[in-house]
């Protein structure tokens, strides 16, 4: 089967055909990233405006880079939230527009169950398993019993890992996003030079908080400049990274011995950072799990993970209405609970 997915949730506009749920046939990615730069962060409505003028284009180059028809579709997927939500509804429509003038079955996909299926693209693995979503505005620890399960193990307090990325590396001085450029920076640093505070939280918690890192770090370069000192960029990005992964890889490793799962997926914008890839590789060794991550490219938002995280709904034959709706908040449910109608 093809499933052509479309991705929209924040500011990069994608559709991506993918077979079987792995193969990936075309995977287009639009990003808006240089017209946000300008502005240190995503700007709602631009995004909206954006997806609108690219997202026909978008679709027919995956078509036509997949060698596919409109009628060889199996199903479209799309992300129906959590994000911003006009920059959805483009994706949603254009989804509904096709699937209706085709009849071609519909699938809305929540887009963090994007984030974690990307790793089921180039990896044999099933559940069990544990996903650490780290991204732009989630951390979590789930465990995913089965196909379309998601148990919280635990969650962010406060800012979630990437945002925390994107906040210190601003207040730094540095481009947007800023994930890619503290973690560049943090290995031309030297350890220990300056050390930051873990958020371990209660003795056993799975759950994360930032929110106090990024005032360390605010702290750390106004006392600074009070001081008329000027500190190693490298060196706060090297104790900033450090103390991010401590607590990423540690609570991962709780949530591993606790659901004596064999697999860990790693999710996210913040699973391409180099520092955390190693670490959870080596704890991995350490602990006898096998850490996966997906490659650079799938890291980040991208409509292949929408394609993939459909399938496994796809074959079960649940499938959304056309009155499918794009929702800012979105929880991450059990299929079972999900708006979902049987096709017959
Ligand atoms: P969400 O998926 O939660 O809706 P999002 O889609 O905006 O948020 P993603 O696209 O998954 O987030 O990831 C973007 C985030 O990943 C940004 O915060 C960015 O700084 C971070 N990021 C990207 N590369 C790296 C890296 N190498 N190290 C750390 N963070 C990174
Ligand atoms: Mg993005
Ligand atoms: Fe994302």
């Amino acid at each position: 089967p093809l499933i052509l997915g479309i991705e929209t949730s924040c500011d990069e506009t994608s559709a991506a055909v993918v077979k079987g749920g792995r193969q990936i046939l075309s995977n287009v990615v639009s990003s808006q990233v240089e017209i946000h730069q300008q502005f240190g962060g995503v700007v709602p409505e631009v995004a909206s405006r954006r997806h609108v003028e690219n997202i026909t284009c978008v679709i027919e180059q995956a078509l036509r880079e997949a060698d596919v028809q409109l009628a060889d579709l199996s199903a479209i997927a799309v992300t129906y939230g959590p994000g911003l939500v006009g920059a959805l509804l483009v994706g949603v429509t254009a989804a509904k527009s096709i699937a209706y003038a085709k009849s071609i079955p519909l699938l809305g996909v929540h887009h963090i169950a994007g984030h974690i299926y990307a790793n089921f693209l180039t990896e044999g693995i099933t559940p069990p398993l544990v996903a650490l979503v780290v991204s732009g505005g989630h951390t979590e620890l789930v465990y995913m019993k089965e196909h379309g399960t998601f148990e919280f193990l635990g969650r962010t307090r406060d800012d979630a890992a990437g945002e925390a990325y994107d906040k210190v590396a601003r207040s730094m001085g540095l481009p947007y996003p800023g994930g890619p450029a503290i973690d560049r920076l943090a290995h031309e640093g030297t350890p220990g030079t300056i050390v930051l505070p873990r958020a371990w939280l209660e003795e056993g918690s799975m759950d994360f908080s930032f929110s106090g890192l990024k005032s360390a770090v605010l702290n750390l370069l106004h006392n600074a400049e009070q001081r008329g000192q000027t500190l190693n960029p490298a060196d706060i990005a090297e104790a900033f990274q450090a103390a991010v992964i401590d607590v990423l890889v540690e609570k991962t490793v709780l949530a591993v011995r606790k659901t004596n799962v064999k697999h860990v997926v790693v999710a996210g914008g913040v699973a391409a950072n180099r520092g955390l890839r190693k670490r959870m590789e080596e704890r991995a060794a350490e602990e006898g799990f096998v850490a996966v991550f997906p490659p650079l490219p799938l890291c980040t938002d991208n409509a292949a993970m929408i394609a993939a995280a459909a399938y496994p709904f796809y074959k079960k034959g649940w499938f959304h209405d056309l009155d499918l709706n794009a929702y800012a908040s979105l929880p991450l449910i059990k299929w079972e609970e999900g708006p979902f109608q049987e096709l017959g």
